[in-house]
């Protein structure tokens, strides 16, 4: 092969949730949309904050357009980064400075760019189970070894698992919370003991192990749940945040990655951010967009549609028999198949026009994952065929 052999075998093999979302598309011509109950994409269903659209027409109707539409500095706007700093500091309490925020096109480049900062050929990095796929993507991009830790029977991090797949080849743990796909929020104890043996572990093999700390969901939390800021328990993190969700915005590409000023070495590690992202050809995150996330620092999604989505799906399917951790954030539910085969649940729901995702390359077998992020009325109209579903499955009679 001429070309280089792993690209094309990324290029040609598409992501089963591309595939099922293609397949709903010639399905709803040949049935009709309304008759399709398609649940495979994380696209936001949720308008972007008005506040979002009014700023983006006031800059394009009241700034120099030439600077507005031109490359900024690598990194991002000064002014940019001093806003996001200082809304970190406020929030979280801490002392970042522009220097430490590096503007990117969404989590997707911040987690390329952070792994391509810290890892070296051969470097091992930790995902913690049911994990986004395109971990691995990055993670071999970075040319660095994806090892998986299986979680416990909550889909929260086992902490005896995890400690077991520390070597002394370990360079970062990628940890993602409320998570995709199971919409689960880590709590603050299991937190906790994440960072005590990261510290153990990086006295006993004396190196630095990272922590990136993969947030695009960060915002998407229903009722009084704590989502701690990694920042705040372990030095040597890094934050790739993204307002893909938090601000409905996932086809403009704008996120940032945090270096924490606390971490070893931090100015060095940020200057191999910079570098990370120069090879990687982004240049700078998108210039108009970085003016809307000044403007909108503190704007957020109306995230009640999510929740309604979610209370009546996950009840729903309770009623039904089936099992499902209840998710606190995100807008995904991951749930067990009934036979224990993903692959078969994913084709007896397709038979009743159900689309979910089956989830053996998330890192855990038998499941699937639901996206509610969806019209109400495709969850309510989806009942009948979920829970003749669950009748097939022996689940109710
Ligand atoms: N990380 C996780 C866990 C995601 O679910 C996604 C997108 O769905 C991303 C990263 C990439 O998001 P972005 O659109 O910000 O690149």
């Amino acid at each position: 092969m001429q070309f280089n052999e792993k690209s094309y075998s990324l290029g040609s093999k598409r992501s089963i949730i591309r595939e099922i979302f293609e397949y709903s598309k010639i399905r709803a011509g040949e049935i009709g949309a309304d008759k399709v109950f398609d649940f495979s994409l994380g696209n936001p269903s949720v308008e972007p904050p008005k506040q979002v659209v009014d700023s983006i027409k006031e800059l394009l109707e009241t700034e120099n357009q030439t600077l507005l539409h031109g490359y900024t500095s690598a990194q991002g706007d000064l002014s940019v980064r001093t806003t996001v700093a200082n809304n970190i500091n406020q929030r979280f309490n801490l002392n970042l400075t522009p220097n430490n925020i590096y503007m990117t096109c969404g989590a997707a480049a911040s987690l390329s760019i952070c792994l391509k900062a810290v890892v070296n050929s051969g470097d091992e990095c930790i995902v913690f189970a049911p994990f986004f796929t395109e971990y691995r993507v990055f993670v071999e991009n970075a040319l660095g070894k994806l090892v998986v830790s299986q979680p416990n029977k909550d889909l929260q991090i086992d902490l005896a698992d995890f400690e077991s797949k520390i070597t002394e080849n370990t360079k970062a743990i990628i940890m993602n919370s409320p998570n995709n796909p199971s919409g689960v929020v880590y709590t603050e104890s299991v937190i906790k003991g994440v960072c005590e043996i990261l510290e153990k572990k990086q006295k006993e093999y004396n190196k630095v192990i990272y922590l990136i700390a993969d947030e695009p969901y960060r915002e998407l939390v229903y009722g009084d749940i704590f989502v701690p800021y990694l920042m705040n328990y372990y030095k040597n993190t890094l934050v790739c945040y993204s307002y893909s969700k938090s601000l409905s915005l996932p086809g403009e590409r704008i996120g940032y990655i945090a270096v924490n000023p606390e971490m070893q070495d931090s100015a060095n590690v940020y200057l191999a951010v910079c570098g990370a992202g120069r090879s990687l050809g982004y240049v700078c995150a998108p210039s108009l967009f970085q003016q809307v996330v000044k403007k909108c620092i503190d704007a957020k999604v109306n995230i009640d549609a999510y929740k309604k989505n979610r209370d009546l799906l996950y009840n729903s399917l309770m009623e039904y028999g089936y099992d499902c951790v209840k998710p606190d954030g995100a807008f995904y539910l991951f749930v067990a198949s009934p036979d224990g085969d993903a692959y078969s649940f994913y084709e007896k729901a397709k038979q009743k026009e159900i689309l979910v995702v089956p989830c053996d390359d998330f890192g855990v077998k038998g499941y699937v994952r639901i996206a509610y992020c969806v019209d109400y009325n495709r969850i309510k109209n989806s009942l009948d065929s979920f829970k003749a579903l669950a009748k097939e499955f022996g689940l109710i009679k």
